[in-house]
């Protein structure tokens, strides 16, 4: 996966030695706490975009996470971060741990989790993560690009490909993830399950989750979770350690039943979800009708998720029924208007049918959520449509970053932005001595345009003169100029000459 949008720069490389809050251990680090607060604070909204938006069909389950998590947190040996808990709508069984206690977990995982004990399992090993400052230290190791990039939309995805299937929730593995080494996760393992005990409950379930991640990293299905295993790589050596610290421990509460009610809408509406499933599958086989089919399905069973409706935008456009689709885009809105990506295809989709002045609302609300490179395009475009270049410009060089045909299309118009507020860079100026001994300049127009009133600066010898073009000089052509200046020895060429403006001529 490209990673293609740097959501943060360390602001200083100050190198300090401090005592890790959770292992006792001196080490050092370039990374402030306060700076760990800060860039979670900044990455976690637009993480949480990126993989899918927060889960909102069901917010008990929210307060129900957030509670768990925040009764871990408070026994950890950091209870003063600013913890969050979420929940992403995303299928995929992963969670994560941001610098400064900024914490996701996906619907996909909790639906494998029997009891809170195993969720407790799953927020106390990150919750170490934060605690411990494992980001931190990735990045004082150099290991930057795997924590604090936070990889902003769907880079693997072409101008078309964007729009069709550019679903959040397909795009996890583009998004945060912070591979931690195999030592930070097993000190995750072993605090965790302190915190654990602290919290009062049985820390059986730390060694139930690394069964299940070892039975499902060996399962058909590994392939779909190669997301979660590049971020807690699941290990036998885990396993084992954890089932040899469970006798040091009292035994703990399991809460099945409370957790059971928690997910109990998830697992009502899993077939609603598998049915999506099918019609991701469909859309990329571009079987449009067949992903309708599926989506009839899922959404008579679960008509409140705004995944569906958008979904069936994209199979509708696919079928080239344009109205069908923006409908369908405005239902995924009207579900939830939080959530970038059906503002991001419905503004594209307006844009392609003409419509401006909405489009660019659209893509606004959806680039305020998350600037992704396809918002970034078509902004760019509109900019570029009312002749606001400096505009066109910012856009088109953060959309240039992506890869695929957008990048190629991006970097064309950045080219030809310059040659619109530079035209000048595009002209090759260069000096020669005529036969009579006169300094001579020869401008070549590069470019595919005609230029006029081009003008030239010739320095040397502690002076400088400018000097206009006579006549218009047309495009892929060059001219030599008499600069009138006296210049016997050519040997001794030393003035220097560059192109100071040009105007473009259609
Ligand atoms: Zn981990």
């Amino acid at each position: 996966m490209k990673k293609w949008l740097l959501a943060f720069i360390v602001p200083a490389l100050i190198v300090g030695c401090s005592v890790n809050p959770v292992t006792g251990k001196n080490e050092l680090s370039i990374v402030s706490p306060q700076q760990e607060i800060a860039i979670g604070e900044k990455n976690y909204r637009p993480s949480r975009q990126s993989q899918g938006g927060d889960y909102y069909l069901d917010p008990s389950l929210q307060t129900y996470i957030a509670s768990v998590g925040q009764r871990l947190a408070a026994v950890s040996d950091r209870p003063d971060l600013p913890y969050e808990f979420v929940v992403l709508n995303n299928d995929v069984p992963n969670a994560w741990a941001m610098p400064g206690g900024k914490i996701a977990i996906n619907r996909g995982l909790l639906l494998l989790l029997e009891d809170e004990a195993q969720l407790a399992a799953v927020l106390g090993h990150e919750i170490v993560h934060a605690a411990a400052r494992h980001g931190a230290s990735q990045m004082t190791r150099g290991t930057l690009a795997n924590i604090g990039l936070v990889t902003l939309g769907v880079a693997t995805q072409g101008k078309e490909g964007a729009q069709l299937y550019g679903m959040a929730s397909q795009v996890g593995a583009a998004a945060w993830m912070a591979k931690y080494g195999r030592d930070d996760e097993l000190e995750s393992d072993h605090y965790g399950m302190n915190y654990m005990a602290k919290a009062g409950y049985d820390v059986q379930g730390a060694v139930e989750l690394q069964e299940k991640f070892v039975e499902l990293s060996q399962s058909r299905q590994a392939g779909f979770l190669d997301n979660l295993f590049a971020s807690h790589p699941p290990s036998t050596q885990r396993v084992t350690e954890n089932r040899a610290r469970v006798a040091s421990f009292s035994k703990g509460e399991r809460y099945r039943e409370r957790y059971q009610k928690a997910i109990a809408q998830l697992k009502k509406d899993a077939p609603a979800y598998q049915a999506e499933t099918a019609a991701k599958k469909a859309l990329a086989e571009k079987q449009g009708r067949e992903a309708i089919k599926h989506l009839d399905k899922a959404v008579a069973h679960q008509p409140d998720e705004g995944h569906f409706w958008e979904l069936r935008g994209h199979a509708w456009k696919m079928l080239e029924e344009h109205e069908n689709a923006q409908k369908a885009y405005t239902t995924a809105i009207k579900k939830n208007d939080k959530f970038f990506s059906p503002y991001l295809a419905r503004g594209v989709l307006l844009y392609e049918r003409g419509q401006r002045t909405a489009a660019e609302r659209d893509l606004r609300r959806s680039y305020e959520l998350l600037p992704t490179p396809t918002a970034s395009y078509y902004l760019g475009e509109l900019s570029l449509q009312g002749k606001q270049y400096d505009q066109a410009n910012s856009y088109f060089k953060l959309a240039a970053q992506s890869g695929g045909e957008l990048g190629v299309q991006s970097r064309q118009k950045l080219q030809a932005l310059q040659l619109q507020m530079q035209p000048q860079t595009f002209l090759t100026v260069t000096p020669a001595v005529s036969r009579s001994g006169y300094l001579l300049v020869k401008v070549a127009n590069t470019s595919p345009r005609a230029m006029d009133r081009i003008i030239v600066e010739v320095s040397g010898g502690g002076a400088s003169k400018t000097i206009r073009l006579p006549a218009v000089l047309k495009a892929n052509s060059t001219v030599s100029i008499n600069t009138g200046i006296a210049y016997m020895a050519e040997a001794q060429l030393n003035y220097r000459v560059r192109a100071l403006k040009a105007v473009l001529l259609d």
